[in-house]
């Protein structure tokens, strides 16, 4: 269950660039928009059906 992702040598630098990736729980809401938190930094993330990345989602609470 590896991907690209994972693969970045400093996730670190990885989330300062927005390239948060997604771990534990998935929650999908009556949207199709789905939640969950960076594994790296702990960030809440959001990914709607339309763009296929994830984005950080704090802002919109
Ligand atoms: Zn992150």
């Amino acid at each position: 269950m590896t991907g690209p992702d994972t693969r970045a040598a400093d996730p670190a630098a990885a989330c300062s660039v927005g390239r948060h990736v997604p771990g534990g729980a998935i929650v999908v809401d009556e949207h199709g928009t789905r939640h969950a938190k960076c594994r790296h930094c702990g960030c809440s993330l959001s990914r709607l059906q339309s763009i296929r990345r994830w984005y950080r989602s704090g802002q919109l609470g």
